[in-house]
């Protein structure tokens, strides 16, 4: 994609501070980190979000965010770790290609926590939720 900024980075025509890749995927350090370490992980191909990912692509993705949590948890010496990922404009996803965010957290660091929960659901509210999720699968 032409306009994609993170299409940019994976060919190299603009900077970008490389962390690893693998066949179908690249990690770099996010420009606006979270905390230091907060790393981001991109299909190569253009794929605006976890939706338009193929199954190994998202194999691919799932890989490296396991094996980059492990070590920035460790290069960062960090108390805990988030792995995070927006979908579309109403999930809060800035950037149009799909990215997995891997934050160090550190115990204090005022970082929100990623979802703000609700009261319980109602009475049958679980089971006709499931049942729609279910019938989707
Ligand atoms: P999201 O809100 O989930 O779409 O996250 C987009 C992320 O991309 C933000 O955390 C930005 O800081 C990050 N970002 C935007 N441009 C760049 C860039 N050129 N290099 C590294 N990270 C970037
Ligand atoms: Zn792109």
């Amino acid at each position: 994609m032409e306009d994609c900024i993170f299409c940019k980075i994976v060919a190299g025509t603009i900077p970008s501070y490389k962390v690893a890749e693998n066949q179908l995927a690249f990690a770099f350090l996010d420009i606006h980190p979270a905390n230091p370490g907060h790393t981001l992980i991109i299909p190569k191909r253009h794929a605006e979000n976890v939706f338009e990912t193929t199954p190994e692509e998202w194999r691919a993705i799932a890989d490296l965010t396991r094996e980059l949590s492990i070590a920035v948890e460790k290069a960062m010496n960090a108390d805990g770790l988030n792995i995070k990922m927006n979908n579309r404009v109403h999930g809060g996803q800035d950037v149009m290609h799909a990215h997995v965010h891997v934050v160090p957290r550190f115990k204090g660091d005022g970082v929100v926590k990623p979802l703000v929960q609700k009261p319980a659901y109602h009475e049958g509210g679980a089971e006709a939720t499931l049942e729609k999720i279910k019938a989707a699968l």
